[in-house]
């Protein structure tokens, strides 16, 4: 199975595979067990490494130090970090290209460079519990004060609450009857953690509750301008749902994994992987895989060709969408090739079967997807996407 890649991208590919394989993936069962922690000298050892190599800077602009990566070489980066389950890649904080065109120059000094160094980690609180999967229906409110504002609101899945130093918190400022976003330093007097649910995937990043009380910000908190409204958390999105490049990366695992076991194992006296039962479940992931990553790398592609942002943004619900459902079905055949033993949290295909559940629903569910993805067809028509 093939892609036609550039050498450059094959590189990248090549450094972060080797990364997952050598510094990652031998901590899995540990953090499996150990309810996703690994000891500290491992993970300041992945994050330094993680660092070292680039990978915190690659969509970062040359100007301010980084390597400004191909959204084709920062697929292909993910892709090969997404073989790992425990979320261990997520050692290391990402700032995104649309941060340097959202903030201004003291928030980039303040907060997206100290990222890109591994001093400082970002967390988003956009969720809340009444508007759910309706974004632009948030209640929080931003209400301008003097200099300041006062900010309330209840937020909720606040993924790495718990490790970050800061949130990017999303609200409505009822004086322009629009959106805006918000940095919000951890210790700001007001911010209280509510709960700290347990969820089916093992994670050293915990998705915290969080009630917002006439939390007082300076004007200088906010990000961008009046007007700007959503659009830098639909940037966010944006790049988080081609990301789902992680999700191709999981299910290339599984298949090797399952194909390995399915090779081992003597059942009636032979391998397997000779029962065709067996090969018609092999058969249909590689195939559903090989769509996803053509699909994956197109779009990566048609961002870095500048391509119109509202077609690319239905290209990335369409990936998101197939690519996270894509996942879900092999780990579920993965599981059954390895039968009990599939069933075991030591299995690589039973993590990744209660994590990749996640992604068809956190960053946009399947359904809104799906709903993203026919307004544009009615709205632009087939070639117009
Ligand atoms: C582990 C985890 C981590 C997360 N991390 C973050 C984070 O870091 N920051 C953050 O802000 N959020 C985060 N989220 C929130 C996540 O993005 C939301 O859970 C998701 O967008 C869905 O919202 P909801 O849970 O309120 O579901 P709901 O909106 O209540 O949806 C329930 C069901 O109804 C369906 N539905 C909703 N609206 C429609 C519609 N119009 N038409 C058809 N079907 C519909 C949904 O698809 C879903 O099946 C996280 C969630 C999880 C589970």
């Amino acid at each position: 199975m093939k892609i036609e890649l550039s050498d450059n991208v094959l590189t990248w590919q090549a450094k972060a595979r080797d990364y997952a394989d050598e510094y990652l993936q031998p901590h899995e069962v540990e953090a499996e067990l150990n309810a996703g922690e690994l000891p500290a000298e491992i993970t300041k050892r992945n994050k330094d490494r993680a660092i070292q190599l680039g990978f915190s800077a690659i969509d970062v602009p040359e100007k301010y130090g980084g390597l400004q990566l191909s959204m084709e070489e920062q697929v292909a980066i993910w892709e090969q970090l997404g073989r790992v389950t425990n979320a261990l890649s997520w050692c290391f904080s990402e700032p995104q290209s649309w941060m340097f065109d959202a903030c201004s120059e003291k928030q980039i000094e303040r907060y997206i460079l100290p990222m890109m160094r591994g001093d400082l980690k970002d967390c988003y609180a956009i969720t809340e519990s009444g508007p759910g999967s309706d974004v632009a229906g948030l209640e929080a409110t931003a209400v301008k004060d003097g200099d300041d504002y006062i900010l309330n609101g209840e937020k909720w899945y606040v993924t790495s609450g718990n490790l970050a130093d800061f949130f990017w918190f999303q609200a409505r400022v009822p004086d322009e009857g629009d959106d805006a976003l918000f940095f919000v330093d951890k210790g700001t007097d007001g911010i209280e953690i509510t709960a700290t649910p347990t969820f089916s995937h093992t994670y050293a990043a915990h998705h915290p509750t969080y009630d917002f009380k006439n939390v007082r910000v300076a004007a200088a908190q906010r990000v961008g301008a009046p007007g700007d409204g959503l659009s830098y958390t639909h940037s966010w999105f944006r790049h988080e749902r081609l990301i789902g490049a992680r999700s191709c990366g999981a299910a290339a695992r599984l298949i090797e994994e399952a194909m390995a076991f399915a090779k081992e194992r003597i059942v009636d006296g032979a391998p397997l992987s000779e029962k065709q039962a067996i090969q018609f479940m092999l058969a249909d992931s590689v195939t559903e895989l090989w769509a996803s990553q053509l699909m994956t790398y197109e779009a990566a592609r048609a961002i870095d060709r500048g391509e119109d942002v509202k077609a690319l943004h239905s290209r990335c619900s369409m990936v998101k969408l197939y690519v996270s459902e894509m996942a879900n079905r092999v780990a579920d055949r993965a599981v059954q090739i390895f039968g009990g033993r599939g069933y075991m949290r030591e299995n690589v295909a039973e993590r990744f079967f209660r994590e990749l559940r996640v992604d068809r629903i956190w960053e946009g569910t399947s359904e809104i997807q799906r709903l993203i993805i026919a307004r544009s067809l009615i709205k632009r028509g087939l070639t117009g996407m």
